[in-house]
């Protein structure tokens, strides 16, 4: 598919379970479109980290938000990846960490770190269009996107997919913990194309989306042209 030159950024949001394909399918979206890649959840788990690393109780929502609201951070962007920094420092590995990946879902819960990372991830569109992948995308951080999808898998798909990362984890228990939050919690945005994707490959998941985000784009302009000639007879 050729580039997309949109004449305003846009928003591309992947939402969906743990381990359902999103980061390896959104990264193949946005080098397609030539847009800036952003992981939502790596955000999340920076602050996790960093409340374990200054050891912030995480299961105390108000110890939380308070080390939101103090932490030292940059939003920056190179090579066509979003990411936040804290203290200058990317913990680009640290944050994959089973310890980390415990605590998340309990950061992620607190509504004012919500507020937080909303209002940060809106910022993103400085650096122009966006594949931007997380939980609550198309719910919650732009629901306003013509663009939203929601990537699911079986169970234990998902768990084979983490295992052949290396990585063991109670991923239904994260999923419940997600979806079951008062604030912003995971779910299928009204709109939103649902792919499950147990039987098919990234190429075909990642094919899919952008096939349909090339249907959507044509949709609109149609709907455009439509809106532009009814405004003129109107005159
Ligand atoms: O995508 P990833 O598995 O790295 O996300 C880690 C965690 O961050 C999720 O389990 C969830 O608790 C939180 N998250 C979120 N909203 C997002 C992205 C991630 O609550 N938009």
């Amino acid at each position: 598919m050729p580039h997309l030159k949109p004449k305003a950024p846009i928003v591309i949001a992947i939402d969906g379970t743990s381990a359902s394909g999103k980061s390896t399918n959104s990264k193949l979206v946005a080098k397609a479109l030539n847009f800036v890649h952003v992981d939502t959840g790596a955000m999340y788990r920076t602050l996790a980290w960093y409340c374990l690393k200054q050891r912030v109780d995480v299961q105390d929502d108000k110890a939380v938000a308070a080390a939101c609201r103090r932490w030292k951070t940059a939003l920056k962007c190179d090579d066509g990846i979003a990411y936040l920094e804290v203290g200058g420092y990317y913990p680009a590995t640290e944050i994959r960490t089973a310890e980390v990946s415990a605590a998340v879902p309990h950061v992620a819960a607190v509504p004012k770190v919500r507020d937080w990372m909303k209002k940060t991830q809106r910022e993103c569109l400085k650096f122009g269009s966006l594949v931007m992948e997380g939980r609550d995308i198309g719910t919650n951080v732009f629901p306003e996107t013509d663009f939203k999808y929601y990537l699911d898998a079986k169970l234990e798909e998902r768990s084979r997919r983490r295992a052949a990362d290396g990585i063991q984890e109670n991923l239904a228990a994260r999923d419940q913990r997600d979806s079951q939050r008062a604030a912003a919690p995971l779910m299928i945005a009204l709109g939103a194309k649902v792919i499950n994707n147990s039987l098919m490959t990234a190429e075909q998941t990642s094919g899919t989306i952008l096939a349909d985000i090339k249907k959507r784009t044509a949709d609109r302009e149609k709907r455009a042209v439509k809106g532009a000639t009814t405004e003129k007879l109107k005159r």
